[in-house]
């Protein structure tokens, strides 16, 4: 019949159209950060074997950049590193944390029967991983599936303190071995007595997503780091700018590279900025910490999530543009 054969003409003109020109701008879209690890690691933490994902895309300019990503529900951040890498050429590292195939904020592990967790980016001194083990009585929606280490962490029992020392140890090897992924102790050996976690010229740079700032129920933003709230402590100084959104900052660990990223841009481009003290006390065992230490130059970039994903890329643009031009 004319009319079903028009139908079935139709039908075929529909499928080709969805399939030259629908479906490569859904693929494209989706293969915007695809880009498959060069090298996996697995690092053991009690019974659990962590991923750590290395992306290592050489182009003809050097990028001394490495990115970071060790939050791994924090997706926006993870897939512009990704794009970043695959366009610019360089390093990222990947901390993988997944349950029930979610990505998590948190690491799991068992031990003694208990499903105990850590935040990853609070690994990196004794004091941190205890006091991120303890506060676990504080359940959080992420942490829901996570059981606490004692009913009363101020009070612990004898039994409890070994079993804290215990975890405590295991995760100190842990995050030697993590730091060993991408800040080996002799990256960069200059003469013989000089023995340099980085060469001249490289950084350290993660990238963190934040939610929307709510006054009623503040989560991290700049305004976190402003005297009297609960970064502030190891805060030298904070750079606000107008009409910026207070979830979209760069946390630097010291102060020649706040100077750096605000000689980068006109006022139409400027970001806030947190400066961290040196050396940054109190120490809640986070990377910018350590490396603020260790005078590792390094360089947080936090943005909200999906919303902030384009002040996000812009972030880390301005971060690329600016190293890769001083090689
Ligand atoms: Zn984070």
């Amino acid at each position: 019949m004319p009319n079903k054969k028009r139908l079935v003409r139709l039908i075929v003109f529909l499928s080709l159209f969805q399939a030259l020109v629908l479906l490569p701008d859904l693929a494209k879209a989706q293969d915007e950060s695809a880009l498959a690890p060069t090298k996996t690691r697995k690092l053991k933490l009690f019974d659990t074997e962590i991923l750590v994902n290395t992306y290592r895309v050489v182009k003809k300019r050097k990028n001394p950049v490495t990115l970071l990503a060790i939050h791994h529900n924090e997706q926006t951040g993870l897939n512009l590193a990704k794009e970043a890498v695959k366009t610019r050429g360089g390093l990222l590292v990947e901390l993988v944390s997944t349950r029930n195939n979610r990505p998590q904020r948190n690491l799991f592990f068992t031990f003694k029967n208990k499903t105990l967790c850590i935040d990853p980016n609070r690994i990196f001194s004794t004091d941190g991983i205890k006091a991120d083990l303890l506060k676990r009585k504080r359940a959080t929606i992420e942490d829901r599936e996570c059981q606490s280490l004692s009913e009363d962490p101020k009070n612990l029992t004898v039994q409890e303190e070994q079993d804290l020392s215990e975890i405590t140890k295991e995760i100190e090897r842990f995050s030697v071995n993590f730091l060993d992924t991408f800040l080996p102790k002799k990256r960069c050996v200059r003469n013989q007595r000089l023995q340099r976690r980085l060469c001249k010229g490289e950084i350290l740079v993660a990238v963190h997503n934040n939610s929307a700032f709510d006054v009623n129920d503040p989560n991290l933003s700049i305004k976190t780091y402003i005297i009297g709230e609960e970064e502030a402590g190891p805060t030298e100084s904070v750079y606000l700018v107008n009409n910026e959104d207070l979830d979209n900052f760069f946390l630097v660990t010291n102060k020649r590279l706040f100077s750096r990223l605000l000689n980068l841009y006109d006022d139409e481009k400027q970001f806030n900025i947190s400066i961290q003290k040196q050396p940054p006390i109190p120490d809640d065992g986070s990377l910018s910490i350590k490396c603020g230490n260790e005078k590792i130059d390094y360089i947080n970039i936090e943005a909200e999530h999906n919303q902030g994903r384009e002040r996000q890329r812009a972030m880390i643009k301005v971060v690329l543009d600016s190293w890769m031009k001083r090689r």
